[in-house]
């Protein structure tokens, strides 16, 4: 017998058993790799691999959102990142490891955890009683996606994800773009509009065909996933004018910066780039139809030419991958549990964020909620100022639920700091207001614990 199931044995699971131990509850650690099961990216049999690059991202935490995330959980005694200070090899200022160091490290720390049961073995459907935590991945086992699908209904699970880029807001210029909606329906201001010209849009569709692309693995491009969500440079080879029909479709926008004496409502352009608000603070917004498979760099180059955007920073570049995620922000309550079974948790990259970062912080929250909740305890979440409240918040709820696709942790994602702060101190000031709350906000929660 045992206090808690924790499924899965990557990077959210890992952490979210070692919270939960740490506390004194006893944990049952499933894992498939080593039982029978595998996925398609791991090549080990070792909890916790990464499965692609070696690196946590930087390590700055004066200045970088993800930073602030190590930050924030070496405070909260985090196993990954105490692995990953075991397994660490020079990379300037970024966070890299030796993955084998890593990976062994963590599973030594649990396996000596005497309350810590690792059993591998595939789980193929969610239990229907007793608290548990699935952390099962990007790449979660068909038989239990199924039965994820089955709980959650099929259209809130994706097997793909369809990442169009994000853009922040303030840096996009609003002298050349605008805010309407279509013939002015909704209320008028719905989306921000980029104008092109006919040579620019000419130029820019011959950008995305001629732009670098980065090949699908040979296990994705087996997945069918084109229905809804085709690549913006697959459509632009389709013809001419097809993206004008659709994406960058510009009727009923009417410009009012090209007004003239002649047109004082402004004139049609020939083609239009939206931005559609992405999470209720309004700080981002994504390019609505631009899911593409262009390499980052060809991204940022080729979106930079959009009128508006030539000073764009982007929150997140577009992206096509085989990816299980849910529909988070409306099947999981503020604790990440499923709404309609609340004894499950969701954790790590399948509730929607990206990253093995992000996805350890996920699972390290998930670990403590479902402690404070054995406990009896009040839990309350860290504040939205701090990089986990940002994320779990993105989440859980402040994403926008019907263009949800995987998120990395970003600014965007905090809210602003005071007006006062110039431009260029902004960075400073979110990790300096991010650390200050999360010491205050443990400080509390750990008073709460036992010892
Ligand atoms: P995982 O680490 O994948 O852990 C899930 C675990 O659950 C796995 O060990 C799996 O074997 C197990 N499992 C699945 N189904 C079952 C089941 N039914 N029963 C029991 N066990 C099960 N992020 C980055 O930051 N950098 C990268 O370079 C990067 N590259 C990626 C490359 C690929 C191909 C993919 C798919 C993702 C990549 N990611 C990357 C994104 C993501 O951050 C990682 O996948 C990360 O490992 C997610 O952590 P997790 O704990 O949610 O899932």
């Amino acid at each position: 017998t045992y206090d808690i199931h924790v499924i899965g044995g990557g990077l959210a699971g890992s952490e979210a058993a070692w919270q939960l131990a740490r506390r004194g509850f006893s944990v049952r650690l499933s894992e498939m790799r080593g039982g029978g099961g595998s996925t398609d990216a791991h090549q080990t049999d070792g909890l916790a691999e990464l499965v692609c690059s070696n690196s946590f991202r930087s390590d700055d935490d004066t200045s970088n959102a993800v930073g602030l995330l190590h930050h924030e959980m070496r405070e909260c005694d985090s196993l990954v990142m105490r692995a990953a200070a075991e397994a660490q090899v020079p990379a300037g200022s970024a966070l890299a490891v030796d993955r084998d160091v890593f990976s062994a490290h963590v599973e030594k720390a649990l396996a000596d955890l005497p309350n810590v049961t690792i059993v591998r073995e595939k789980i193929d459907v969610l239990p229907d009683a007793g608290m548990t935590i699935v952390a099962t991945g990007p790449l979660t086992a068909a038989s239990l996606a199924s039965s994820i699908g089955a709980a959650t209904g099929a259209e809130a699970l994706a097997f793909f994800d369809a990442i169009a880029p994000i853009v922040h807001r303030d840096t996009v210029d609003m002298d050349i773009c605008w805010m309407a909606s279509r013939w002015d329906k909704g209320d008028g201001k719905d989306y921000i509009n980029c104008p092109m010209n006919k040579e620019q849009y000419v130029a820019f569709r011959q950008g995305l065909l001629d732009g670098e692309k980065t090949e699908f693995k040979e296990w994705e491009a087996n997945t069918p996933y084109f229905e809804g969500c085709m690549p913006i440079e697959v459509m632009a080879a389709r013809g001419e004018d097809t993206l004008r029909f659709g994406p960058m479709k510009p009727v009923g926008l009417d410009n009012p910066h090209a007004a003239t004496p002649e047109f004082p409502n402004g004139r049609w352009p020939y083609a239009v780039v939206q931005l559609r608000q992405d999470n209720k603070l309004g700080t981002l917004w994504n390019m609505v139809g631009f899911q593409t498979k262009l390499k980052h760099g060809a991204q940022k180059e080729l979106f930079r030419t959009i009128p508006g955007l030539e000073k764009a920073e982007f929150a997140r570049l577009g992206g096509l991958h085989r990816n299980t995620f849910l529909n988070s922000p409306i099947l999981l309550d503020r604790q990440l549990r499923l709404k309609s079974a609340p004894h499950i948790r969701f954790a790590g990259q399948i509730t929607g964020c990206e990253g093995y970062v992000e996805s350890s912080a996920v699972g390290l929250m998930a670990g403590m909620m479902a402690a404070a909740e054995m406990a009896g305890r009040q839990w309350t979440s860290p504040p939205r100022t701090t990089a986990m409240g940002a994320l779990l918040s993105h989440i859980t709820g402040d994403a926008e639920a019907d263009s949800y696709q995987p998120m990395n942790v970003n600014f965007g994602l905090f809210p602003m700091p005071d007006e006062a702060v110039k431009k260029k101190d902004r960075k400073r000031a979110y990790t300096e207001r991010g650390k200050r709350d999360m010491q205050h906000w443990l400080s509390e929660t750990k008073a709460a614990e036992p010892a």
